[in-house]
């Protein structure tokens, strides 16, 4: 299979496949005289490359599917940049933008069955992205490239399984099929949420094993989000920690996993309750109450929660500190970078 390397194609090596800078999300919320803003996502910058596999874990509600929905541009921003390739997504409308963008940034959910149609073929489904992005032509090509991306997703044998509809597919099958869906259009990056969290313990792995190896034979990005810790290690090269709209921490995977500086994430790995349970129950726990994210006090928003916990915690947010290269995190025990 011939595979395009991002690091070889003039003029792409130094931009990563997509960057967002000082993404701000605010929901109105609560009617009347006085609405309150919910503050979903509070600057949250990073980057991803082709080939790579970028983990964002946090507990639920700490915007995991929020940094998604506006990457994906479900949504737009209260603030911030998305750059695709090195260019201002944002300045495009969205309507307008959409087919292009689609065609490199697609997004694979937490509920298979809920994506998909049920009243349409496997086949139907996954010819239809192929014609609209007009990636073959002529009824027989079509028909083969989606034998093509069946196989591909080990849907096999693609003759057979293109006839089916998602009812008569097992769980994992239909989560291929999403996959196979988001790879209809050749994309450059996927944004994958929770793709495994309502899949048997069972076939967890495979799909996961099908990510890893689209990353690395396709040179696609993936946004991996989860809130179980054990995948996050498994599958992301690096992995950043949320808690409440703020990216907290950031490493590569097996680093941030072996030494968590950041009390949050050190309390979200001293709650694994069983390691040797593996994927089964390795997920996020963690004690106390997660912050109102309505109009929220000044200060880092881990301090209530935080054994650690000092005046200033609860007075500024802290700067980004660097621990070592490519492995920063924001709190105030730690000085930050001059
Ligand atoms: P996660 O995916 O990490 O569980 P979300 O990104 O879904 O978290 O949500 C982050 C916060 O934003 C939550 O408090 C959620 O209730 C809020 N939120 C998300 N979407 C909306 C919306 N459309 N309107 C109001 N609040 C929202
Ligand atoms: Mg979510």
């Amino acid at each position: 299979m011939t595979t395009i390397d991002p690091q070889t194609q003039p003029g792409k090596s130094d931009v990563p496949a997509l960057e967002v800078r000082n993404l701000v999300m605010r929901f109105q919320v609560g009617g009347g005289a006085r609405p309150k803003l919910l503050h979903a996502l509070s600057d949250v910058s990073f980057s991803l490359n082709r080939a790579e596999v970028l983990a964002l874990v946090g507990e639920s509600g700490s915007g995991k599917s929020t940094t998604a929905r506006l990457i994906v541009r479900l949504m737009k921003p209260t603030g911030g940049k998305i750059l695709l390739d090195g260019e201002d997504v944002l300045k495009t409308e969205r309507r307008k933008a959409s087919l292009a963008y689609r065609r490199k940034v697609q997004m694979i959910f937490q509920d298979p069955f809920g994506s998909l149609s049920p009243n349409h073929s496997i086949g139907y489904q996954l010819e239809r992205p192929v014609i609209i992005h007009k990636r073959a032509e002529g009824k027989e090509a079509v028909r083969q490239k989606v034998y093509e991306l069946l196989a591909t997703v080990g849907l096999n044998p693609p003759e057979e399984m293109f006839h089916k509809f998602p009812f008569e597919l097992s769980g994992g099958q239909r989560q291929r099929v999403s996959v196979a869906r988001a790879l209809a259009v050749e994309p450059e990056i996927i944004l994958a949420d929770e793709p495994i969290s309502m899949l048997d313990v069972s076939i967890r792995m495979g799909v996961l094993n099908l990510l890893y190896r689209l990353k690395e034979e396709k040179k696609i990005g993936f946004l991996y989000i989860t809130h179980d810790l054990a995948s996050a290690r498994y599958i992301g090269d690096r992995t950043m920690v949320m808690y409440a709209g703020h990216v907290v921490e950031h490493a590569e995977s097996v680093r941030l996993m072996d030494n968590p500086q950041h009390p949050y994430t050190q309390l979200l790995l001293a709650a694994v309750p069983n390691p040797r349970a593996g994927l089964a129950t390795r997920y996020v726990q963690a004690r106390g109450e997660v912050p109102s994210l309505i109009d929220p006090k000044p200060g880092c928003p881990f301090a209530p929660r935080c054994g650690k916990v000092m005046d200033v915690c609860r007075q500024s947010m802290p700067d980004v500190s660097t621990v070592e290269p490519g492995h920063w995190l924001r709190c105030h025990l730690f000085t930050p970078d001059a």
